[in-house]
């Protein structure tokens, strides 16, 4: 689709007028007129403020003409797996799961091809081959290419170590040292656990990205510890096979 159609389509889709949304962007309604009638596309800066107006990339604005993956993982980016900075405007380099809230997730290439091999894995892929394409992959993408002149002093490292050191702190009966930490999106871990009322409840953000863990119980009961947390909170619980009776052990403030 043309950014004239695209352009049209969002505005009545938001029920605006062209006047209200010149208004809303700092233009006069005949350049949104003509942005309509495609005699011209918008400037960068406008692009930019009908991104953040519309929550729709820059790159869907000017109607897909990139090819959108991102530059960490390699994952192929439609408009809902795009990251955001801080201040909730798109980073149309990568993905929610490779950047967050303004840092990077992954540091370390072989903690990352972990990450994707396990996804991978059951997917036609087996591990081996999973990993051999990860690794021949990634170094072609830009964040690994620079990754040096990315890397912000070692912050992040040190932020997890600490939640690694935490979640041992705790001592909870069965559960292995932590080792390692992985990033995962909320809405894969968000299970909902039964509360002492009665009623289930879920205490994570779908869209937001946390760090934690799955370790098998040493207590040979079969069951997982899971183990999430972020910069507010360490969570540990306990479940059977594929999330079978989930139990929330321990819900923590940082
Ligand atoms: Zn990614």
């Amino acid at each position: 689709m043309d950014t004239k159609n695209i352009i049209f389509e969002l505005r009545t889709k938001h029920g605006m007028s062209q006047d209200e949304l010149a208004e809303k962007v700092f233009v006069t309604r005949q350049a949104v007129s003509r942005w309509e009638t495609g005699d011209t596309v918008p400037n960068t800066e406008t692009l930019k403020q009908l991104s953040s107006l519309f929550d729709v990339s820059i790159n869907e604005l000017l109607g897909s003409p990139r090819k959108l993956v991102c530059q960490c993982c390699g994952m192929p980016l439609d408009n809902s797996l795009i990251s955001r900075e801080k201040d909730g405007s798109f980073n149309e380099d990568y993905c929610k799961w490779c950047y967050a809230d303004g840092q990077y997730t992954y540091h370390n290439m072989d903690d990352l091809i972990d990450v994707c091999v396990k996804h991978m894995a059951g997917q036609g892929f087996t591990e081996e081959q999973a990993r051999e394409y990860m690794k021949d992959m990634l170094p072609k993408l830009n964040y690994w290419k620079n990754h040096k002149e990315l890397e912000d002093s070692g912050e992040f490292e040190r932020f997890k170590k600490q939640l690694i050191d935490e979640f041992n702190a705790l001592n909870v009966k069965g559960m292995p040292k932590v080792e390692k930490l992985n990033a995962l999106v909320g809405c894969y871990v968000n299970i909902p656990y039964p509360m002492p009322g009665g009623n289930a409840v879920k205490l994570l953000d779908d869209s937001a990205t946390y760090l934690g863990n799955q370790l098998e119980s040493e207590l040979g009961d079969g069951r997982c510890f899971g183990l999430l947390a972020n910069a507010d909170f360490l969570l540990v619980a306990s479940y059977g096979k594929d999330g079978a009776e989930p139990e929330l052990l321990l819900y923590k403030k940082r």
